[in-house]
């Protein structure tokens, strides 16, 4: 039956049992040379990926305008960031094109990491601003939570994991991942008890600074492959040109804020500015005032502040900037819900004082951004229940008073449908 036998195109092995091939239009291929031809492409996906900051990387006002198109306001942390990755991926790709002049000339200027630590409050955008930096400029990213860190030997995810985490996020490349980006987030719970009554941590959170100072200042981690499908060498990542950023609320800095910047009755500056009313605002700007003594005081570790030397402060989002992100982004949340209605053949329109009215729930519920979801979810969960049952219904419009709860939202249907049914289902 095998009176046609072919051989394969690339490697010249015959077609056997053991050896099945894949036919072409003019030849042949066998699994081992598929799987030599799948090692081969997938590294010029790496070599691509590792291209892009070995290129000029995007100068800031690109970044910002990029930025621009998925995190709303917060535009003062946004040219700072912009800056500093800038930076930090020039100084990269500039050593990487010239590694060698770069270590022999003994004038050369040392160029500190521009480490970044994002200070705001909860669903403003730290975890986004990140994330979308990475996407920018196109290197891998991870995100960690402080909180589930502990220092090696302890039971927990161990500061090492974040790196070994990286290098999956790079596909398996070790020269990728070393020029990463990690985001750790709740990093003021890693703050010392004492100083100040708001961290939840005992010194373990100090023992954690500790381990990750080693990270970011620049260690040599080596991955554990346990468990893991390759072989071989435990590979070693150099973290020296990770880029760290690190995120909290800081609740309670405020208050070694106001301490140094109101210093009394006869304080000058902030006091009569801000003693007057606490209002939103006005603390939002007090954490521009951040200084690196003040984050020792709420208490992080000295040398730990000392390798952020970028601090950003993101502000509370106003109902205006929340209208924004309900509709602006390219994956605005009411897109997002529109599409849901459309897979049921319904359009889904909301009143600019509905918008309004979920951005105010959205505020008084203290979760940012992420409030917007909830409300939403709350909002639109009856009408999601009800839509894929009804018969005739063209759309959804959802008013002021819908968002209130004082009464349904209502139904648009299809002129065939007579109005007592219309009547009933709105
Ligand atoms: P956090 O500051 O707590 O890290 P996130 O960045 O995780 O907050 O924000 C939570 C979600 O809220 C994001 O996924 C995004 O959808 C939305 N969001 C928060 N801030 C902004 C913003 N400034 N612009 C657009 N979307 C935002």
């Amino acid at each position: 039956m095998n009176d046609t036998l072919h051989s394969c195109s690339f490697c010249g092995a015959p077609q056997g049992v053991d050896t099945p091939l894949i036919a072409g239009i003019d030849g042949h291929i066998c699994e081992a040379c598929v799987a030599l031809a799948h090692q081969v492409v997938t590294s010029w996906g790496r070599c691509r990926a590792l291209n892009g900051p070995h290129k000029a990387p995007p100068k800031p006002q690109e970044i910002k305008d990029q930025l621009d198109r998925y995190v709303i306001g917060q535009e003062s942390a946004k040219e700072c960031l912009a800056v500093a990755v800038h930076n930090h991926f020039k100084r990269l790709a500039v050593e990487s094109k010239s590694p060698r002049r770069a270590l022999d000339d003994s004038d050369r200027v040392e160029i500190d990491k521009s480490n970044i630590l994002l200070l705001g409050p909860s669903g403003t955008g730290k975890t986004l601003l990140a994330a979308t930096l990475a996407r920018i400029v196109g290197v891998p990213f991870v995100i960690a939570d402080a909180t589930t860190l502990t220092q090696a030997g302890y039971v927990g995810d161990d500061v090492e994991g974040i790196i070994a985490r990286l290098l999956d996020a790079a596909g398996g490349n070790k020269d990728l991942a070393e020029w990463g980006i990690v985001y750790i987030d709740e990093i003021d719970k890693l703050a010392r008890v004492g100083e100040n009554s708001h961290g939840t941590r005992d010194v373990s959170g100090e023992g954690v600074q500790q381990a990750l100072l080693k990270l970011v200042e620049g260690t040599q981690v080596k991955i554990n492959l346990k468990g893991r499908k390759e072989a071989g060498e435990p590979p070693l990542i150099d973290t020296r040109n990770i880029l760290f950023m690190v995120g909290g609320a800081f609740a309670g800095l405020e208050r070694v804020l106001r301490r140094r910047l109101e210093p009394g009755p006869a304080g000058i500056g902030f006091h009569s500015e801000m003693t007057a009313k606490v209002d939103p605002h006005a603390t939002a700007r007090i954490y521009d005032e951040t200084q690196p003594d003040d984050l020792r005081q709420f208490g992080l570790i000295p040398e730990f502040i000392g390798r952020f030397p970028v601090v950003v402060a993101l502000h509370d989002l106003d109902e205006a900037a929340l209208v924004r992100i309900l509709t602006e982004p390219r994956n605005a949340l009411l897109r997002q819900y529109q599409q849901l209605f459309l897979f049921e053949g319904a359009t889904l329109q909301f009143s600019p004082e509905a918008l309004t009215a979920i951005a105010r729930k959205a505020i008084a519920r203290g979760t940012g951004a992420r409030g917007l979801r909830s409300v939403l979810e709350g909002l639109l969960q009856r009408p999601m229940f009800e839509l894929p049952s009804m018969s005739g219904v063209t759309g959804c419009l959802v008013d002021e008073s819908a968002v209130n709860g004082e009464r349904p939202v209502q139904w648009q249907y299809t002129a065939e449908v007579p109005a007592a049914v219309a009547a009933g289902g709105g």
